[in-house]
C-alpha cells in the first residue's frame, strides 16, 4: 500500500495500519523515528567456545558437525498439535553433544550428517549428563544472523516482537537517508563517525568496540545539539544592546530591617555589572533554602524601577506569588514604587483593573505566576523578569521570552542547589551566580529517620511542640488513598489525626487539587497561627515562610527525592527556636535507608542534589516538577559526564564559527527550543 509520506514506515514491508498502531505506541511514526528508537539492551552471542568448554546455564555459540542422524519422534495429543521430537548428536575435536529439538522439524531439516554448523544455545546439566534444547544454528559459510552476533533488544508493546522491530529497522536503514548534524571537522576533531554508520552500527552492530563507538556518537549528538540550542539563546541574547541601568540600591538597602549577607551583597554585585553592561542579562542565582535569593532579587527590581522600568516576578504557585506580594510590597512602598498582584483566582474585574494600570504604566512591580507572561498581559515598559524557584522555566520558555520583541532582562531564582552537570544542561545559556551563605542566626536543623515503631513517640512530640506553642508540618506522598495503600493519604491522615489522634490540637489539611484560594486561606491561617498541624502534600515544598513552624514529618519518605526532602526540611527552622525533621518510612532495603540517613547527615545542599542524581536520574531528580528538563534518549547525565563536556565545547565552536550550520542540526535547534513553548 503506497503511503503518502515516503517516510511513513506504512512504506515498509509487514508493516500495515495495525502494525502501524503499535509502532505509534512506541513513538515511532516515521522511518526517521523508527532507527531512533534504539535497542535497550543486546544480547551478544559473539562468544565461541569448544564445546568441552562449555558451562551450564550461560549461553554460547560453538562450531560442531552433525555425527549422527537426526531422528524425529512424534507423539499425538488428541486435542491439539502433535509434538515432535528431534534428537542429534554434534561432535567437535572436544566432545560431543546431544541437541533437542521440539516441534521444529521444518528448519531442522537443514542439519546433515557429516557436517558443521555454527550453534547457539544453554547447555543443560543433570545426572545423566550434558544436552541442549532448541538451539539456534546456521550453515559454517552464512553465519551472523543468529548467531555470532550482536542481536538488538528493543522496546516493545504488546503485539509486537522483536523480529517485527528487527526487521522494519533493517529495511528502513536500506531506504531512509539519514541527515548528518554534525559537520565534519567537528566529527574527526572528536573521533566521532558518522551518522549514517553510527546508526546502522547501533542496531546492527559488528562487535562489541563497534557498538561502544556508535553509542559515542549518538551520546555527543543528543548533548552537542542541546548545547548547540543553548548556545545559540546565548548569543542571540548578548547581541540585543539595552540601555545599562546605573543607579545603585542603597536607598533599597536601608529600608532592610537587617543587614544582607556577604553572598547577597557579592550576587547583587554580579546582577548590577549586568545591568551596567547594556546587554541583556540572563543569570540564574542558586542558593540553598533559606539564603535570602528575595531580598536579591528585591534589589534587582528596585534597581529596574528607578530606571523606570517595570518587574514582572513570576512564582511557581499562587501562595508563593501572594507571600511575596505581602512582603515586598511594604518595602517598596516605602520607596514609592508600586507593586501589584496578579493571580488566576482573582475576579475578572480585578484582573482587568490591574492589567489596565499595568499597560498605563501606573505598576513597576508585578508579581504573580507564570500566567503573568501567557495571558493578555502587556506591559508598558518591561525591564527585567524574575522567575523565582524555577525548573519550570525551561529552555523553550526562555526562547518565547526572547522572541517577545522587547528584551528585559532575566533573572532566575534556583532553591534546588542543581549539579554542575544538570545546571550546564539546564541551563547552559545563563550566567550563573551562587548565594553561599545563610543570614546568621539559623538554626541547624536535627534530622531523623524513624520507622513505624516510633510512631508513639513521634506523636507525643508533636504534643509538645504544640504545647510549647510551636507548629508542625507532616507532608504526605498522595492525596487521595488508593494507588498504594500503605501510603499516608493525606486527606485520610489528616481526617484521622484530628479525630483519633490528636482531637485537642487543631490540624489544617493542604493539597494540590484545592482551588487557589482554598489553599491560601489555609495556608494564612496556618501562619498567623490557627492550627498546630498541617497535613500536606508537596504544595508546601516551595518557599512558604511560616518561622513558627518546628517540626517536619515526612510520612513515607522514601518516596521522595533527596532534593525535594531537603526542600521540606527547608521549611523549618526559619525561626530562633531549635527544629526537627522526622523522616518515617518502613522501607527498610538497604539502599533507601541509606538515601535517608545520607540526608540526615547533611545539610549541604549540592552534595544531596550530586547525591540524588548519582541515585535516581535527572528525570526524578525535581520530583514531580521535571517540566523544562530535556530527556536524553541515549546520554546518561551522570554516566557521559566527559561526552557531555566535550560535546559543550564543540557545540560552542559550532556556533561561534559564524557559517552555516547542517541543515539537519538547525532543524534539531528548532525543534528543541519550541517543545515545551506553552508558558507553564
Ligand atoms: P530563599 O533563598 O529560600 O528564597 P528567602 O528569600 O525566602 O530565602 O529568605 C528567607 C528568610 O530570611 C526570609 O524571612 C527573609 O526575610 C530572611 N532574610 C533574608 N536575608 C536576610 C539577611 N541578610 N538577614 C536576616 N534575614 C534575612
Ligand atoms: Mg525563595
Amino acid at each position: 500500500m503506497a503511503q503518502k509520506n515516503p517516510n511513513s514506515i506504512l512504506n515498509l514491508t509487514g508493516i500495515g495500519p495495525k502494525k502501524a498502531e503499535l509502532f505509534a505506541k512506541l513513538g515511532v511514526d516515521t522511518m526517521d523515528d523508527l532507527l531512533h528508537l534504539y535497542p535497550r539492551d543486546y544480547e551478544d552471542r559473539t562468544r565461541m567456545l569448544p564445546i568441552a568448554s562449555l558451562e551450564v546455564g550461560t549461553p554460547a555459540c560453538f562450531i560442531a558437525s552433525v555425527i549422527s542422524t537426526p531422528m524425529t519422534h512424534r507423539i499425538p495429543k488428541p486435542d491439539r498439535r502433535s509434538l515432535e521430537i528431534t534428537k542429534l548428536t554434534v561432535a567437535d575435536h572436544t566432545g560431543k553433544l546431544n541437541l533437542t529439538f521440539f516441534n521444529s522439524s521444518y528448519s531442522v531439516e537443514r542439519l546433515h550428517r557429516g557436517e558443521s554448523y555454527v550453534f547457539y544455545g544453554t547447555l543443560v546439566g543433570d545426572y545423566i549428563g550434558y544436552a541442549m534444547t532448541n538451539p539456534l544454528f546456521e550453515p559454517l559459510d552464512s553465519y551472523g544472523k543468529v548467531t555470532r552476533c550482536i542481536v538488538p533488544i528493543y522496546p516493545l508493546t504488546a503485539g509486537l516482537t522483536n523480529n517485527n522491530v528487527a526487521s522494519a529497522v533493517k529495511q528502513a536503514l536500506g531506504r531512509c537517508s539519514i541527515q548528518e548534524t554534525i559537520p565534519e571537522d567537528i566529527r574527526r576533531e572528536y573521533g566521532l563517525w558518522d551518522a549514517q554508520t553510527a546508526l546502522r552500527q547501533i542496531h546492527q552492530p559488528s562487535d562489541q568496540e563497534a557498538l561502544a563507538h556508535a553509542t559515542r556518537r549518538l551520546v555527543f549528538e543528543e548533548f552537542y545539539c542541546f548545547s548547540a540550542a543553548l548556545s545559540i539563546l546565548r548569543s542571540k541574547r548578548s547581541h540585543k544592546s539595552v540601555p545599562p541601568y546605573h543607579t545603585e540600591p542603597q536607598a533599597f538597602y536601608e529600608t532592610l530591617p537587617f543587614s544582607l549577607t556577604g553572598a547577597q551583597r557579592r550576587v547583587i554585585e554580579e546582577i548590577l555589572a549586568d545591568f551596567r553592561s547594556g546587554n541583556a542579562m540572563s543569570r540564574l542565582v542558586q542558593g540553598d533554602v533559606g539564603c535570602g535569593k528575595t531580598m536579591v532579587a528585591a534589589a534587582a527590581a528596585f534597581v529596574a524601577i528607578e530606571n523606570h522600568k517595570q518587574v514582572a516576578f513570576m512564582a511557581p504557585t499562587e501562595i508563593l506569588a501572594k507571600q511575596h506580594f505581602e512582603r515586598l510590597a511594604p518595602l517598596f512602598a516605602s520607596l514609592g514604587q508600586r507593586v501589584s498582584l496578579l493571580t488566576g483566582s482573582m475576579k475578572l474585574s480585578e484582573k482587568k483593573r490591574c492589567r489596565d494600570a499595568l499597560a498605563a504604566g501606573e505598576i513597576d512591580l508585578l508579581i504573580g505566576t507564570h500566567a503573568l507572561l501567557t495571558e493578555a498581559t502587556v506591559f508598558s515598559d518591561l525591564g527585567l523578569v524574575i522567575a523565582d524557584e524555577q525548573h519550570r522555566f525551561g529552555v523553550a520558555q526562555r526562547a518565547a521570552l526572547l522572541s517577545k520583541g522587547e528584551q528585559p532582562h532575566l533573572l532566575i531564582m534556583s532553591a534546588t542547589p542543581i549539579p554542575r552537570t544538570l545546571a550546564l544542561i539546564l541551563y547552559g545559556d545563563l550566567d550563573v551566580s551562587v548565594v553561599d551563605e545563610l543570614p546568621p542566626g539559623r538554626q541547624q536543623v536535627d534530622s531523623f529517620l524513624v520507622d513505624e515503631r516510633y510512631r508513639k513517640r513521634l506523636n507525643d512530640f508533636i504534643r509538645k511542640q504544640a504545647a510549647e506553642g510551636h507548629q508542625t508540618f507532616i507532608v504526605c506522598p498522595a492525596i487521595e488513598e488508593g494507588e498504594t495503600e500503605s501510603l499516608k493519604a493525606a486527606e485520610l491522615w489528616a481526617q484521622t489525626l484530628q479525630s483519633s489522634v490528636f482531637p485537642n490540637l487543631r490540624v489544617a489539611l493542604l493539597h494540590g487539587k484545592m482551588k487557589g484560594a482554598e489553599k491560601d486561606q489555609v495556608m494564612e491561617a496556618f501562619a498567623a497561627g490557627a492550627y498546630d498541624i498541617l497535613v500536606s502534600t508537596t504544595v508546601i515544598e516551595v518557599g512558604v515562610d511560616v518561622p513558627n513552624a518546628t517540626l517536619m514529618v515526612v510520612e513515607n519518605a522514601d518516596r521522595f527525592g533527596l532534593s525535594q526532602l531537603h526542600q521540606l526540611r527547608g521549611r523549618i527552622g526559619r525561626g530562633s527556636a531549635k527544629s526537627y525533621c522526622i523522616l518515617v518510612s518502613d522501607n527498610h532495603a538497604d539502599e533507601t535507608r541509606q538515601r535517608l540517613k545520607a540526608l540526615c547527615k547533611t545539610t549541604d545542599g549540592f552534595r544531596i542534589a550530586q547525591e540524588d542524581l548519582k541515585l535516581r536520574g535527572p528525570g526524578d531528580f525535581f520530583g514531580s516538577r521535571q517540566h523544562g528538563l530535556p530527556l536524553f534518549r541515549m546520554g546518561s547525565l551522570t554516566q557521559d559526564l566527559g561526552i557531555l563536556q566535550e560535546a559543550q565545547e564543540a557545540a560552542a565552536k559550532t556556533i561561534s564559527a559564524d557559517r552555516p550550520l547542517p541543515p539537519a542540526l538547525e532543524k534539531k535547534i528548532r525543534s528543541l527550543l519550541e517543545q515545551e513553548s506553552t508558558l507553564n
